[in-house]
């Protein structure tokens, strides 16, 4: 059957096909083993066409305007001739309610623009399950012809830092007038920015939008930046009026180009696949463990040791894995 070989999804992403595109998708996101498997093979085989496009990822609270700015910036490339997917990372949500990031129904004119792709996050449970789907996700959409892949997040658990794993350029939206705590602001996340965009910049809001620009510009400057290749600027946006809208784009092709002229951009992929393959090593270790039958024989009655104080953490983990060498 055709839809068992991998040959039908890769000629299909080469030619641009979307319909084929969104069935490698649910491959790469079914629970069944040989979908899976075939996903992956497609995904190996696609490697050296993926690497094109702009790796782009937005990350800020729920309601300081993700899904409104990815429609406007999205509408912007998409008339300048870009093919623009949208992917996301939510860890939380579920397969009954559905994913509340990167929602068609938010998107209204980017869901149905011809090159536009937008895809919910897969409601893979852990959020190394998700990373995974999404990255290989990106990739086959890189291989579809899309030249600039969004990646959309909130500030649930790891997931900023995730996405950040991920992409070539770390977008953080805020809001003027919220305290950082009121924002969710978690420690580290300005420190993983390559810009920051003070959004809803326009009517009566558009001095303090200026006023918290300065504030974190100050902010972002007491930091050490990553590089000395580039300073994460602060810009102001609307993601209702465009306004700022195209400076950040600029802002962006300018990161990209200085980051490719000092070969950072590569060096900076390489690592994250490194890193990517450890994650997927460190994350095949604990599902072996767990799905050994020596150890699902023995790990409660270790754990109740350990929690009543009989066995040492160390003497019980040791123990488990020992059962992992004998039965490998
Ligand atoms: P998300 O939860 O981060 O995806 O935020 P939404 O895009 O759903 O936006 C939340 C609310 O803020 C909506 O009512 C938007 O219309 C509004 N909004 C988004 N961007 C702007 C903006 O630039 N200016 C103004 N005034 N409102 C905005």
């Amino acid at each position: 059957m055709a839809e068992k070989d991998p040959k039908y999804y890769i000629d299909g992403l080469r030619s641009g096909n979307r319909r084929i595109l969104a069935k490698t998708i649910t491959l790469i996101e079914s629970k069944h083993p040989s979908h899976r498997q075939l996903g992956r093979n497609i995904v190996d085989a696609i490697l050296s066409e993926t690497g094109k496009a702009v790796r782009l990822g937005i990350t800020g609270v729920p309601g300081v305007g993700k899904s409104t700015f990815i429609e406007s910036f999205g509408m912007m490339l998409v008339e300048q001739g870009h093919k623009v997917a949208v992917l996301a990372v939510d860890p939380s949500s579920s397969r009954s309610g559905g994913s509340v990031m990167a929602d068609k129904t938010r998107m209204e004119k980017l869901s149905v623009a011809t090159n536009a792709f937008i895809r919910p996050s897969p409601s893979g449970g852990t959020l190394g399950g998700v990373a995974r789907m999404t990255r290989e996700t990106l990739l086959v959409c890189e291989a579809a012809g899309f030249d600039i892949i969004i990646v959309e997040t909130v500030g649930v658990g790891q997931s900023e830092t995730t996405v950040a794993s991920m992409v070539d350029f770390f977008l953080v939206l805020m809001l003027a007038g919220a305290g950082d705590e009121l924002q969710g602001i978690k420690k580290g996340v300005l420190e993983l920015a390559d810009a920051v965009a003070i959004n809803k910049a326009d009517g009566d809001n558009i001095e303090k939008a200026e006023k918290a620009r300065q504030s974190y510009e100050i902010a972002l400057h007491l930091l050490n930046p990553a590089t000395p290749t580039w300073t994460p600027p602060v810009l102001a946006c609307s993601a209702l009026t465009l306004a700022g809208i195209d400076k950040l784009w600029a802002t962006i092709r300018d990161h990209r180009k200085k980051m490719s002229d000092s070969g950072e951009l590569e060096q900076n992929r390489r690592r994250q696949a490194l890193a990517w393959m450890w994650s997927r090593i460190e994350d095949g270790l604990k599902q072996r463990f767990a799905d050994n039958p020596m150890v699902k024989l023995r790990i409660r009655g270790v754990e109740a040791s350990v929690e009543r104080g009989e066995l040492s953490p160390t003497v019980g983990a040791e123990s488990l894995l020992f059962l992992l060498d004998n039965n490998s």
